[in-house]
């Protein structure tokens, strides 16, 4: 089960949440109840597959985080490689090669 958040969208009536797991929407055209009704809809709601675009939305969302951790993860065993060739070449460099 994937975890899943609900966005409500206040800005205007009727009042809208929005499923970030499936990109289902629950309306409220109730302003002061809103945020109960919309949060009982989405809690008693089953998240359908999602749609193409949602899931393209995902993944490109998760493969930019992973990139970027990706990146830090290159950039600190280009280091530790520098270093630890840095460490084996001068015994190297000092036997007088
Ligand atoms: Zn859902």
């Amino acid at each position: 089960m994937p975890k899943r958040n609900l966005r409500i969208v206040k800005q205007d009536v009727p009042i809208i949440g929005i499923c970030e797991a499936c990109n289902a929407q629950f309306k409220s055209f109730n302003v002061d109840e809103a945020e109960r009704v919309v949060t009982a809809q989405f809690d008693s709601h089953e998240c359908k597959s999602l749609g193409a675009s949602q899931a393209a939305v995902r993944i490109v969302r998760e493969a930019t985080s992973m990139t970027h951790k990706r990146k830090l993860w290159l950039w600190i065993a280009f280091w530790t490689a520098l270093a630890i060739v840095t460490v084996l070449m001068w015994p190297w460099d000092w036997a007088g090669w």
